[in-house]
């Protein structure tokens, strides 16, 4: 069935300017035509929508969530929750994230493959949610922390372990592969800026996974581990937290995707009662330099691809937009620029932009319909009052 949606506003993603009076036409789940209602030449009788007075953009993308963690204020409780409830409640909430308008997420890690069966379960049609691309068990050193997210890593050592580990992480069904290129904010031992797998053994795992043309997200904070990651062809830096001008050098050149994730930040700091003391430390001690170091990465040429951390603590899944409105509002991506990070080049950093990412013709028919301009005010996708529909594969979801 084909159906046309007119007198809408278009942004599709592709370029930098809005299409008014625009006209978008699905063909079952597959864009048909997306731009400019003049130059829409077949007139068939087909069903019609009339949307004046919204806006339609790509389904957002968000690069980086654990779908199995549920915004705890202390995460470390997460382990008194077994796999079998963890995962019923991961459908859940990959369903309010579907219908917060996010129609692709990637997934970074998250306990004994859950992710797997979520992931599995939405490909059935038993629940709603958005397109997943997991990696898998996090690819880690030994060192002090892994045990505050038990069952959320896979620890290895040496090139060879961590090629076993990438290797168990594809068979069991990975999308993409995660791995710690520096020691973390969210478990007591971690340095952030301290480097963990060497580069050789990120490799490795980089290797692995390109075997199956798969790609490879690297937790990041400290400069010495960004370089390790880039220099071994990751293709995301998650934070970059700390990263320096030589680091930022580096992703530049290399054209590898940074993946800033930084309203956490002030939610830890509205519940600086319940969140554990080492967190908010960790995480004071970096943020006033983080705002800085990602515009210069904007201004390096950094690739930006959008990225919430959702489930971490207060961080809930389906409030993922308060990351865009968190990077307009500091300066940091205009408006448009934004939604860029969060549709088309979200879609390039994680692979998938053959399919998502873009309203254009052959490509899947994930969209928003928003009551509200958008580039005039960011709020708008952070409000589900502005939200009139989620379209994925060209089906309703609200
Ligand atoms: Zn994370």
């Amino acid at each position: 069935m084909t159906v046309i949606y007119k007198n809408a506003t278009l942004i599709t993603g592709a370029t930098d300017q809005a299409i008014p009076d625009a006209v978008l036409v699905v063909d079952n789940e597959t864009i048909l035509y997306a731009g400019p209602s003049k130059d829409w030449q077949d007139r068939n009788e087909h069903e019609v929508v009339d949307l004046d007075g919204h806006w339609i953009i790509p389904g957002l993308i968000d690069c980086h969530i654990h779908m199995d963690l549920y915004g705890f204020g202390d995460t470390f409780q997460e382990n008194l929750v077994e796999d079998k409830l963890r995962t019923l409640r991961s459908a859940k909430l990959m369903s309010d994230t579907l219908c917060a308008g996010f129609t692709t997420i990637r997934n970074v890690g998250t306990v004994n493959h859950i992710d797997f069966a979520v992931k599995a379960g939405i490909e059935a049609g038993y629940f709603k949610g958005p397109r997943i691309c997991t990696s898998g068990k996090i690819i880690s050193m030994t060192c002090s922390g892994t045990e505050y997210f038990d069952g959320m890593y896979r620890v290895a050592d040496g090139v060879d372990d961590c090629r076993k580990a990438a290797r168990e992480q594809l068979k069991e069904g990975a999308d993409c592969l995660k791995l710690m290129a520096t020691g973390a904010v969210m478990n007591p031992g971690g340095v952030p800026g301290a480097a963990q797998l060497n580069e050789d053994e990120i490799r490795a795992v980089v290797e692995e996974g390109l075997k199956l043309g798969k790609h490879t997200a690297a937790h990041a904070h400290g400069a010495d581990g960004i370089i390790n990651a880039v220099n071994a062809g990751v293709r995301t830096i998650e934070h970059g937290t700390m990263a320096d001008e030589r680091a930022i050098e580096s992703m530049a050149a290399a054209g590898t995707y940074l993946v800033p994730t930084m309203s956490l930040h002030d939610l830890f700091m509205a519940h600086i009662d319940t969140v554990p003391e080492f967190m908010i430390e960790k995480s004071s001690r970096m943020q006033d330099d983080y705002i800085d170091i990602v515009k210069q990465a904007v201004k390096a040429g950094v690739p930006i691809a959008m990225g919430t951390d959702a489930g971490t603590n207060y961080n809930y899944h389906g409030n993922n937009a308060a990351e865009i409105v968190y990077l307009v509002e500091k300066e940091i991506l205009s408006p448009m620029t934004a939604i860029q990070a969060s549709t088309r080049v979200a879609a390039e950093a994680i692979q998938m932009a053959d399919r998502v990412g873009t309203l254009e013709p052959g490509k899947l028919a994930d969209f928003i319909v928003l009551d509200r301009d958008p580039v005039e005010n960011i709020r708008t996708l952070a409000e589900p009052k502005h939200i009139h529909q989620v379209f994925k594969g060209g089906a309703p979801v609200l």
